[in-house]
């Protein structure tokens, strides 16, 4: 029924970069022989499931958005994969993005836009707008996103789904192409809190081959989903998440969703985190440093793309060549954003600087949740934007995260989940709901309750 649905809308939305339609009747099938045989099935049995195309797929062709890899089959598959397939997930296709995750609206894939499903004028939120537009269009009930500064959680909120930023760590990123490997995390995204909780509890927990993986238990998030409850919870409202550029219609939801906390017991607490302020800045310094020193592995000679290889060049020229045309503009924009900040001269002004906010932000995070047991925020600044309208603008594209990246850059955990249309544009508004890191139950506890 899936794979019918994708044949009759996705050739207008485009959420998907390749349809694995074979391969995903045979895990069905699969699924079905198990079950004859009367062998253990795993939790998901059976489930299809969009994946953001920045996870490795044995056999099937992993491109990042980008040109660089257009071609490239991975020989291996990566842990959040295995771990699918281990729960008996039946996995349709790869999802379009922004090339290497690197923006808020999936117009910087190199395969062109993704539209979003409520009006397919309008973006469907980045970088994994994909999964997102799989999702409110049913033509997946499940999809994994990843959030480096809002990915996951952005495109969920424009769409009207559910998204799931676990805490840094919880989520394996061996086979996941890095970013910023110090933000990335892989996440589950539905269309309802349960069913996050549910892909949430088969994708994470602690894998040997990632070095940054948390070994520790998963906290009870689908247990969490099933009691939702906020009575006598304190629920933090930050000060810095409000103020200019924030649609009226958004803040005019959100306010309605502190009402409805507040009336089902929770204490609203008011907090002040001036550090929150500079998250923006310092993560448009700290994701491209990290970026400009993981992309220098494409390098023409080890997979996908090779331009200029024809005998007379040096390697040299080859790399630059195939980088050249391989990488799209905001990518390379990224990379000389990033080499600048590391460069020897000015490491200390710009990159050292963006880490002692980072450190600034975390213990903003400390002091609040000494107050509260979790943040709640909008999403993003506004509903979704047209295709095209920020496209020359990267500032403005920049600003769609401004809730949502303080969280990356302390780590700790985060969801957002629709809470209505904003009046003026009928479109979706999210609710962001910020947990301590390891404290990820919390999110699906507050969201079952408000949902
Ligand atoms: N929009 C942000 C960026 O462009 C976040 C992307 C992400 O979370 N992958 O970097």
């Amino acid at each position: 029924a899936h794979l019918a649905r994708i044949e009759a809308v996705d050739e207008k939305v485009h959420a998907f970069l390749h349809i694995d339609r074979e391969g995903a009747l045979a895990q069905a099938r699969e699924v079905d022989a198990k079950r004859e045989r009367g062998e253990k099935l795993g939790p998901l049995a059976g489930v299809p499931l969009a994946l953001k195309d920045i996870f490795t797929t044995e056999g099937i062709p992993t491109t990042v958005g980008s040109k660089i890899l257009e071609g490239w089959i991975p020989p291996y598959d990566a842990t959040l994969v295995k771990r699918l397939k281990a729960a008996d997930v039946v996995i349709l296709g790869k999802t379009n993005m922004d090339e290497f995750a690197m923006g808020s609206s999936t117009e910087n894939s190199a395969y062109g836009p993704t539209g979003n499903p409520w009006d397919l004028t309008r973006i469907p939120g980045g970088s994994g707008g994909g999964s997102s537009a799989a999702l409110a269009a049913y033509m997946a009930p499940l999809a994994i996103g990843t959030d480096t500064g809002g990915s996951i959680r952005q495109p969920a909120a424009v769409t009207g789904t559910v998204g799931v930023k676990p805490t840094y760590g919880a989520v394996s990123r061996y086979g996941m192409v890095a970013f910023s490997s110090s933000l990335d995390q892989g996440g589950p995204c539905a269309r309802t809190v349960l069913d996050a909780a549910l892909l949430h509890e088969a994708i994470a927990g602690h894998d040997p081959m990632d070095s940054t993986s948390i070994d520790a238990p998963v906290p009870p998030v689908v247990e969490a989903a099933r009691n939702g409850s906020v009575a006598g919870m304190r629920v933090g409202v930050v000060k810095q998440f409000r103020g200019e550029g924030y649609q009226a219609g958004v803040v005019q939801r959100f306010e309605e969703s502190v009402e409805l906390l507040k009336s089902l017991g929770a204490e609203i607490v008011e907090l002040d985190c001036p550090s929150f302020d500079l998250g923006l800045s310092a993560y448009y310094l700290i994701a491209p440093s990290e970026c400009s020193s993981n992309l220098a592995r494409f390098d023409g000679l080890r997979y996908g793309l090779r331009v200029g290889d024809d005998g007379g060049n040096s390697a040299e020229t080859v790399t630059s060549l195939t980088r050249e045309a391989g990488f799209g503009d905001e990518v390379k924009r990224r990379i000389m954003l990033g080499t600048y900040a590391l460069s020897s001269g000015y490491y200390d002004a710009y990159y050292g600087s963006a880490q002692k906010v980072r450190t600034l932000i975390t213990r903003d995070f400390e002091k609040a949740f000494e107050q509260v047991d979790v943040i709640v925020s909008p999403t993003t600044p506004t509903t979704a934007f047209p295709i095209g309208e920020r496209a020359d603008n990267p500032m403005a594209m920049y600003l769609a995260d401004l809730c949502t990246i303080p969280t990356n850059l302390a780590g700790n955990a985060a969801m957002s989940l629709p809470c209505g249309l904003a009046p003026e544009d009928n479109l979706p508004v999210g609710l962001q709901i910020i947990a301590p890191a390891m404290q990820d139950d919390r999110l699906y506890k507050v969201g079952a309750a408000v949902e």
